[in-house]
């Protein structure tokens, strides 16, 4: 019998969770915490490493390595995705739950951050494959998330089909139905309605308030969107339905460009579950070109490290709204920043997700569920406080958004920790 490992890597990249601690350790600065309070929040309180053995459907069995991090649970348990990609690792995965720390403190959620990765690609399994994988992984952390611990949800290659498969599983080994285990499950199953599109739609709300900063009217605004995913695909008909011109979107092959406008709903018919569409296509350009594209909005909504001091100087957008997690670098942000092009950080657009997320469990735990609209109404409250406070912060004290952001994230954990008496 065959047994294959999976490896990951991310070779050539900047560091995303030296930048984190980085701008981790100059808000708490600028906060006046002491040293202590970054010794405890530079790192995960805890990371799990997991081997997955799943039986593939030739017959062998492949070992696939995952991983769950939760960051820190001063304020309370800790939540965020999990991603299935070959590119995982234990580095990224560390990083993206400080991340979910981050962007619950700016949300003011009663969460820390947690993320988990799996290293594979469910762009080349089949379905009883990834069923195996996802249940196997749940099997694997059971003992150490759960609904008050620690509570996953989708995130990159991750869907509501997995997130019903995680919860199925961990309600046979709990003995008891338990949909809080888990959010963005399909609605049957417990999801809250606005819970899919909800990432999009918090990067919408932000879109506009950073349009209004800028005077810059979203009727006929051209949008340029990195990415075609869960993100990327519904933040287009959002752009596309409120007037403004979608001018590019990609894939991980490549992108299509029209000055005039895309016509995003055949792009979205044509689409795979992947978010890949420009297959179809034989007039491409490159992600490189995509984003240099002259625009007024430009959305990074793929993977890290987009944006760098090597295109920068190239971007040629007004405001640059980041949906994907670490689209940009702390050099390009310093870039970016110099030529007065306004970057809505990583935490504060993409926490959309996590935010309906939290009402999904809301929901969960009182058995009572809430109208779409009444969904969408709350996260509008959410973002729109969220980007003002931080927006403020950021004038007032003369800083970038993201280091501001940062600021905002922090506060909270660091409080949580001091009157828990662990600082
Ligand atoms: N994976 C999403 C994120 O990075 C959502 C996490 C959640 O819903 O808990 O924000």
């Amino acid at each position: 019998m065959a047994t294959k490992e999976t490896k990951g890597s991310h070779e050539g990249q900047t560091d995303i969770l030296i930048s984190t601690q980085t701008v981790i350790m100059k808000a708490l600065e600028k906060l006046g915490y002491p040293d202590e309070v970054y010794e405890l929040l530079k790192e995960p309180i805890r990371l799990l490493t997991v081997r997955i053995p799943v039986r593939m459907d030739d017959g062998s069995i492949q070992i696939f390595t995952g991983y769950r991090s939760q960051h820190n649970d001063a304020v309370g348990p800790t939540k965020g995705g999990v991603r299935f990609h070959p590119n995982v690792t234990e580095k990224e995965v560390k990083a993206l739950s400080i991340w979910m720390s981050l962007k619950a403190g700016i949300v003011d959620l009663p969460y820390g951050g947690g993320k988990g990765g799996i290293i594979c690609d469910p762009r080349e399994m089949s379905f009883r494959e990834l069923e195996r994988l996802s249940r196997g992984y749940v099997r694997a952390i059971s003992q150490f998330v759960g609904p008050s611990k620690d509570i996953p949800a989708p995130d990159v290659f991750t869907n509501s089909q997995i997130m019903a498969w995680m919860m199925d599983e961990y309600s046979r080994i709990d003995e008891f139905n338990n949909p809080g285990f888990i959010t963005g499950k399909p609605i049957v199953l417990g999801g809250s309605h606005g819970r899919e599109s909800a990432t999009a739609k918090g990067v919408t709300i932000c879109i506009e308030e950073a349009a209004k900063k800028k005077n810059i009217d979203i009727k006929g605004a051209r949008v340029v969107i990195q990415g075609f995913g869960n993100a990327g695909s519904f933040l287009a008909k959002f752009m596309h339905d409120a007037g403004a011109k979608v001018i590019a979107i990609s894939d991980a092959y490549g992108a299509l460009h029209d000055p005039n406008g895309l016509d995003i709903d055949y792009l979205l018919d044509r689409r795979d579950s992947f978010g890949t569409v420009t297959k179809l296509f034989n007039h491409t350009i490159s992600n490189k070109e995509l984003l240099e594209l002259d625009c007024d909005i430009l959305v990074p909504a793929a993977i890290e490290n987009q944006i760098t001091k090597d295109n920068a100087n190239d971007i040629n957008a007004r405001i640059v709204v980041e949906a994907a997690n670490g689209p940009t670098t702390l050099e390009a942000t310093k870039l970016l920043t110099e030529r007065e092009i306004l970057l809505v950080p990583d935490v504060l657009a993409s926490s959309g997700g996590v935010t309906v997320s939290y009402f999904e469990w809301v929901q969960n735990r009182q058995g009572y569920y809430w109208s779409e609209e009444e969904v969408e109404e709350k996260l509008r409250d959410v973002m729109v406080k969220a980007f003002a406070n931080i927006y403020t912060t950021a004038t007032n004290r003369r800083i970038d958004m993201r280091l501001a952001a940062y600021m905002v994230g922090v506060r909270k954990m660091a409080e949580a920790a001091r009157f828990r008496g662990w600082i």
